[in-house]
């Protein structure tokens, strides 16, 4: 099962306590995934589809509870999808016993409408919690970390936006082919969506996968520059080591005076031995910066003679 499968079975499991929390999460499932259609041209049909089966138990204990009413489920093989189940629950609004009054009925298509209906904290959570269960991902937080919920209506997604927003969340919205997503990019900006949703199980599994990479990257990091100084250390021991041996072969090396010379021997035959080794090995012996410097020197000489040298050809 995908990360984002399984965090929606989690969080499938959140218990909502209030009727009002039932019903902002419930709308705003309606509002990204439901659909209204008229069948034998009387009846009324709200459909809501998942491919997500726990998700759509929760459809269907959330209609049930809140509207009093037994909705229908059915299940379907998508080609789209490999063949992956896609759960169907609908509720025929003419027949069920809470819309007897057509004003009822109103009420419900008001609620589905009504833009500003969700007012208090805990109904806010509810309904962005809806929003992601009805229409929503979130990205294995190995690969990259991106929440998005996905929605045809221009306006829910900046509703959808704002509310993000007011939670102090910095979700931005975007269009993609027919549709308008509104994403959260940061892992900081997600782990706080995941605990207003109510989300914690993921939020503890997001963490963790967090403190992995970043561990990760940091020995990454230490072992790149170890690397890189190591390298670095090797390229400078092989050219004073060519230096030297060119001078030994224009018989140039016994010139130098005695302090060049006398590194310039060591060096030779000590060849993986550091600089502070070196410079340990002479009498009096002399510090790491003093044989750098003298090395430095003889290359210098090797390169001016080999230049000499070209010139003359
Ligand atoms: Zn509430």
């Amino acid at each position: 099962m995908s990360f984002s499968n399984t965090m929606k079975s989690d969080l499938c499991r959140v218990i909502s306590e209030h009727k009002c929390c039932m019903f902002s999460e419930l709308i705003a499932m309606f509002k990204v995934n439901g659909v209204v259609f008229e069948e034998n041209n009387c009846t009324s049909i709200l459909k809501l589809t998942t491919e997500n089966v726990n998700v759509a138990k929760r459809m269907y204990s959330l209609i049930k509870d809140a509207f009093n009413v037994q909705p229908r489920v059915v299940i379907r093989k998508s080609k789209k999808l490999k063949d992956h189940n896609i759960f169907i629950v609908s509720l025929n609004i003419n027949t069920c016993s809470s819309f007897e009054s057509a004003s009822d009925k109103a009420g419900l298509v008001n609620l589905l409408n009504n833009r500003d209906q969700v007012k208090s904290q805990c109904c806010k959570k509810a309904y962005l919690r809806g929003f992601f269960l009805g229409a929503g991902s979130i990205t294995n937080p190995n690969n990259c970390y991106h929440v998005e919920i996905v929605t045809k209506d221009y306006h829910l997604a900046q509703d959808i936006k704002n509310l993000l927003n007011r939670f102090q969340i910095n979700a931005k919205a975007t269009k993609r082919k027919n549709n308008y997503i509104v994403y959260i990019k940061e892992a900081d900006q997600i782990c706080d969506f995941l605990n207003i949703i109510g989300a914690h199980k993921a939020l503890l599994d997001l963490e963790n996968i967090r403190i992995l990479k970043e561990m990760r990257n940091s020995v990454n990091r230490i072992v790149n520059c170890e690397t890189a100084n190591l390298s670095k250390v090797v390229d400078a021991s092989l050219r004073h080591i060519n230096s030297i041996k060119y001078l030994k072969e224009i018989s140039e090396l016994d010139k130098l005076s005695k302090s060049l010379s006398e590194i310039a021997y060591l060096r030779l035959e000590y060849p993986d031995s550091s600089l502070k080794e070196l410079g340990l090995m002479l009498d009096p012996s002399i510090g790491k910066s003093g044989v750098n410097h003298r090395l430095k020197k003889i290359d210098q000489i090797a390169e001016e003679l080999h230049k000499l040298k070209e010139e003359h050809k």
